[in-house]
């Protein structure tokens, strides 16, 4: 673990804390504009924008026991980082703790999801992701709903927001589920997350926020931007709604290079209304 500057409010010892926030700075597959490694920290430091209370839940961050564990040495080769991510995660899911992860690139969600048995992974999404493998790796960021599928069955992934599909995704003889962005402008994201979580088998969701799921307009700091997107509302309104079936959560695919800040501080509001959401559940 390399230290960094910490989540706000995520001052909590690891043996004390009910939450886990770690990094994963790994984006060595990423296409087209690379520089996710530098999401984790420009995430934390952007988190600090944000008052800890969240009036609209009657939640303040500060009675909820954080731990940043700093971010995972990613290594260079994506089966390195799903070995070192995956063991460090596996402990943070055993003790019964709830992980939330900054990418890094959105292949950061493969051993996070591989931590987990019985569970469900909502994605949002521009992109399907569902490659078998891609440029030689089947650990790519263009393959994570295909790797969370092999895991937990077809059955158990949902994509909403999508808006980019190869051909080779689109003719799959086994295609991932998906709910596109046009669909949900017509009939609204709270009809699109309860059709996803009436369909995924698992009671137990997880929840992978890829930032270029939300329109451009709004996250420009990503990757591979996708025009037609959802917006910061819709994203916030799938996290209340998936509420207590929500065992763990990521943000990812933040481009710090392409980023004129609010990208960064996007994800580290969505990252305190997972936390609030959390907390009201738990409660
Ligand atoms: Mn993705
Ligand atoms: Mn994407």
């Amino acid at each position: 673990m390399l230290p960094g500057v910490s989540f706000l409010n995520a001052d909590c010892p690891y043996e004390d804390a009910d939450v886990v926030i770690v990094g994963n700075t790994f984006d060595h597959t990423t296409c087209f504009r690379p520089g996710s490694r530098e999401a984790p920290n420009a995430i934390r430091q952007a988190s600090y924008n944000f008052e800890t209370y969240l009036f609209e839940h009657g939640v303040d961050l500060c009675d909820i026991a954080i731990h940043d564990a700093g971010n995972i040495e990613p290594g260079i080769f994506p089966d390195d980082m799903i070995i070192e991510a995956g063991f460090y995660l596996s402990q943070v899911v055993r003790d019964g703790k709830f992980p939330i992860l900054l990418g890094g690139e959105h292949s950061v969600t493969i051993p996070a999801v591989q931590a987990f048995r019985d569970i469900a992974v909502i994605t949002i999404d521009a992109h399907l992701d569902s490659r078998d493998s891609y440029l030689g790796s089947p650990n790519s960021h263009a393959c994570v709903s295909r790797r969370c599928a092999d895991h937990l069955g077809m059955e158990n992934v949902m994509a909403l927001g999508v808006r980019s599909i190869s051909k080779e995704e689109a003719e799959h003889e086994d295609p991932v589920p998906y709910i596109d962005s046009f669909t949900i402008k017509e009939k609204g994201m709270e009809w699109a997350v309860r059709k996803a979580l009436d369909s995924v088998k698992a009671e137990k969701v997880y929840l992978s926020v890829d930032i270029d799921g939300i329109d451009p307009a709004y996250a420009p700091g990503t990757g591979t931007p996708e025009p037609f997107g959802l917006t910061p509302l819709d994203v916030k309104k799938a996290i209340g709604l998936i509420g207590e079936r929500m065992v763990g959560f990521d943000v990812v695919e933040v481009c710090p290079p392409a980023d004129n800040g609010n990208t960064a501080a996007l994800a580290a509001r969505l990252v305190n209304e997972a936390l609030a959401v959390w907390k009201l559940n738990r409660d």
